[in-house]
């Protein structure tokens, strides 16, 4: 079986994926055609907010939002240290100091009393200025926003959703990408909605963060293209990656993300009891899945588990091997909250992606987790 299993999809939805990607090939208009602001349309509608702006993929998009507030130097932004590396990358890039911040255990994403902690302990040593703090939906399970938001509003910080994994996902009926200030998504094809190449965007309410972003993205626009008044960067969506998302939404929108909690509960049910520790959606939250993230039983050799299973078949994978303040590049440039971030520390050590996707059904999960508790040395009582 594969890890996550594009191909599957791509034969499910062929005839309107060849249709949408031909019609941009013998309409000729590659960059910046019809399609790219159909589906701005579209995703804003879906997430609920104002403005969508798409971008060339889910790093600019966080770095275009992080510029249009002109952070920079001197400031510091919240981060979780249990992330994907860009969420910390845009903030470097910008040139500000990412503080690193520890997360909850059970859902992966930032813990908010850990960052009001830090909040104020950066506040309080004087040196960097508190501007913003990065949410990330980590795995698909939107971040814990009814504890984060009034810490933000308290202090007084910008927030900045990065809902690359998260698109899909909801509180309630809110859905993800538009819990912050400004919110980002990230189309590259292994995210719950990818597109065949790379592609991002940036959500907003705010008229004016819009149009900044949208003059960024092109490099620093003014009222004409060949008229720049700012430094940008050249980050827009191709129309075909446009045209293939079109394609996928009605999918992804009515069948997929039902489909996909669909195999996390099975996952559930096949492995409880089995010694794992489970991913844990807390109540009225719904989760898109990008990953099915299992946490391994102390002491278990973790490499020789996913040899075992790769020679059974089953594809695993390690997210993520190393917290984000561990990183070479960040070494002597970045802030780690107080306290340390042991959480993300052991998580690191112990966590182990499964196989995962709306195409997986019942026979992957029965393979998959046929293949895990015949493994002996995990000590699963089966
Ligand atoms: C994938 C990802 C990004 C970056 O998206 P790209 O489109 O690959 O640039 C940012 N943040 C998180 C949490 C991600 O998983």
């Amino acid at each position: 079986m594969q890890f996550r299993d594009l191909g599957a999809q791509y034969r499910a939805l062929k005839p309107q994926i060849d249709e949408a990607i031909l019609a941009v090939v013998e309409e000729g208009r590659y960059i910046s055609g019809p399609q790219v602001r159909e589906l701005e349309e579209r995703l804003a509608a879906y997430v609920g907010v104002k403005h969508c702006v798409t971008c060339a993929n889910g790093t600019d998009a966080l770095q275009l939002a992080l510029m249009a507030w002109g952070v920079g130097p001197g400031d510091a932004v919240f981060v979780p240290d249990f992330t994907f590396f860009s969420s910390g990358e845009a903030v470097a890039a910008v040139g500000a100091t990412p503080v690193f911040v520890d997360v909850d255990e059970r859902t992966f994403n930032l813990d908010p009393a850990k960052l009001e902690e830090a909040v104020v302990a950066v506040r309080d040593a004087g040196s960097l200025k508190p501007v913003a703090v990065v949410a990330v939906d980590l795995f698909g399970l939107p971040a814990d926003y009814p504890a984060i938001k009034p810490i933000c509003e308290k202090y007084g910080l910008k927030l900045l959703e990065d809902g690359a994994q998260g698109f899909g996902g909801a509180i309630g009926d809110e859905l993800a990408c538009s819990f912050g200030d400004i919110s980002t998504t990230s189309f590259f094809p292994a995210k719950p909605l990818g597109c065949y190449g790379d592609g991002g965007a940036v959500f907003t309410d705010d008229d004016d963060w819009a149009a900044l972003i949208r003059s960024y993205a092109v490099h620093g626009k003014g009222t004409f293209k060949y008229d720049n008044v700012r430094i940008g960067m050249n980050s827009r969506l191709d129309t075909i990656q446009a045209a293939v998302l079109l394609a996928k939404m009605d999918a992804f929108i009515g069948e997929e993300i039902a489909a996909v909690n669909e195999v996390a509960r099975r996952y559930d049910e096949a492995l409880a009891g089995s010694g794992l520790v489970l991913p844990r959606v807390p109540e009225d939250y719904t989760s898109s899945w990008a990953q099915y993230t299992a946490q391994l039983p102390k002491g278990v050799d973790r490499t020789a588990l996913q040899d075992a299973l790769k020679e059974r078949g089953v594809p695993t994978m390690v997210y993520y091997p190393k917290p984000m303040h561990e990183q070479g590049a960040f070494e002597g440039t970045c802030v780690v909250a107080p306290g340390g971030c042991s959480v993300t520390e052991r998580l690191c050590a112990t966590v182990l992606s499964l196989p995962m996707g709306p195409y997986v059904g019942a026979e992957g999960v029965g393979f998959a987790c046929s293949a895990l508790l015949a493994y002996d040395s995990l000590g699963f009582d089966v």
